[in-house]
């Protein structure tokens, strides 16, 4: 073998193939919407591609252009309107770029310093919005999921230790409309969840207060799983009167503001967050409100040492790196190696500018409230309830869900938009999820004309 390996060569040719693609992806000033995929096609474009010699780069890009790529229904259109949308900047996606081909990493600030520095000014950032203390920090993790999942691990082991018991049988509280990562994290964690009966779908102090006095064994409840920004309604809990419950009893307030936590930039939604400030963990997904490419999710404690004590791994090969009294994000979470996905994040806000930011969530939550005015306006469509932050909830008089689906394939099939059903309080209604800021309420008058 000669060097450098073959593999290792910066080959032109291969660049401008790759890069040329990435720069008319860029672009676009609409990402095209695609299609749904049919495996006997994308099996054809795959077969032979893996092989002993290798294929060519520009035979593999154009698979990958021609039919991989058309078989993704693209999350950062404007047109898709489904589950909760993406819509990274122009920015984030350079930087994201960069994150790759220099192979940053995040691990330990022996190893990534500078990185590391650039993720916590962003964390800081978002610990500001919230309105946590000096003392909070945290760490940028592959999603809300495992946001979730780590945050409640330490609120887990918080509780144990304040009972005094650590392998005592502990409960988290969580409503109707808890995100379904938590009740995922839950049953890793072996950890029961505490339903509380709550009215309009809304977790509330005076609520939780009810359940505890009605439960024979109140303090075994350790922690508050609450939301701002129900995914399916976005719904913001009563963080204010929750956390006034978790101080009078000494229990964990952890906010999942996966898909919510952004409209904290959003002057006319600022108050329903009041609150938040007492959170003993947040986060929020960057790659959903905050225009970050996936897969990131932010994830700060108020007391960033009881995080460590429960995530921070111990390893003779690691004992390096934690021999300083200093900022290793890997303790913070379940993981070791961690890719500096913050970074993109980063980029964009130094770049852009906050006031940008606050532009483009509140675009978000305007185009729901005018979305909402035109279903009203509408003779055959009809709202569910009130939008709240950028979702609303609407309904087609007399359809069921096979209606609902045809209207998702018609709509597809047209590349109108992406629009899936989902279910409120046992019917199959319509949604909209508004974050792309070039989404326009031409594209909603079309969905509402095609309700027809
Ligand atoms: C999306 C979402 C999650 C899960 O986040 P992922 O990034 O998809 O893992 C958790 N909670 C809420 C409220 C969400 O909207």
């Amino acid at each position: 073998m000669t060097l450098p390996h073959r593999m290792h060569i910066f080959d032109p040719d291969a660049a401008d193939v790759v890069l040329g693609y990435v720069r008319e992806r860029l672009e676009m000033a609409e990402a095209p919407l695609d299609f749904p995929g049919a495996d006997a096609a994308l099996q054809g474009a795959l077969a032979g591609l893996i092989s002993d010699s290798g294929s060519s780069v520009a035979e593999v890009m154009r698979r990958y252009d021609e039919v991989l790529s058309r078989a993704v229904i693209s999350a950062d259109s404007p047109r898709y309107l489904s589950f909760i949308p993406a819509a990274p900047s122009k920015a984030a996606l350079l930087f994201d770029t960069v994150v790759s081909c220099a192979s940053l990493q995040g691990i330990s600030w022996l190893e990534a310093a500078g990185a590391i520095a650039a993720e916590n000014q962003v964390l800081r950032w978002i610990a500001d919005l919230a309105g946590l203390p000096a003392s909070a920090g945290g760490v940028f993790v592959q999603g809300g999921t495992a946001g979730n999942l780590s945050a409640l691990a330490v609120a887990r082991d918080e509780g144990r230790r304040r009972l005094g018991d650590p392998k005592a049988a502990v409960r988290i509280a969580v409503s109707g409309q808890t995100h379904s990562s938590v009740h995922n994290a839950l049953h890793i964690l072996d950890v029961e969840p505490f339903p509380v009966e709550v009215t309009d779908h809304r977790l509330t102090g005076e609520a939780l207060r009810r359940a505890l006095a009605a439960d024979a064994n109140p303090q075994t409840v350790v922690a508050v799983a609450a939301t701002s920004g129900t995914t399916n309604a976005g719904i913001i809990d009563d963080l204010a009167g929750l956390a006034q419950v978790c101080d009078e009893r000494g229990m964990w307030l952890h906010v999942d503001g996966a898909y919510g936590g952004a409209g904290l930039l959003v002057d006319s939604q600022r108050g329903r967050y009041a609150g938040i400030e007492h959170a003993d963990s947040f986060i929020v997904d960057p790659h959903k409100w905050l225009f970050a490419p996936f897969d990131s999710c932010a994830l700060i404690y108020r007391d960033p040492a009881a995080a460590r004590r429960v995530h921070a791994q111990e390893a003779s090969y690691l004992d390096v790196i934690h021999t300083e009294d200093e900022w290793n994000p890997s303790d913070y979470a379940h993981h070791l190696t961690r890719r500096a996905r913050g970074l993109p994040l980063w980029f964009s806000l130094c770049v852009n500018g906050v006031g940008a930011y606050r532009q483009a969530v509140t675009a978000g939550v305007e185009m729901a409230q005018v979305a909402a005015a035109a279903i009203e306006a509408s003779e055959h469509l009809e709202l569910v309830r009130e939008p709240s932050l950028s979702i609303v909830l609407w309904r087609r008089k007399g359809w069921t869900l096979a209606d609902y689906q045809d209207l998702q394939d018609r709509l597809l099939k047209s590349q109108t938009a992406f629009v899936t059903p989902t279910s409120w309080e046992g019917e199959a209604v319509g949604r909209f999820a508004f974050i792309h800021p070039n989404t326009t309420i031409e594209m909603v008058q079309e969905v509402i004309e095609a309700c027809r």
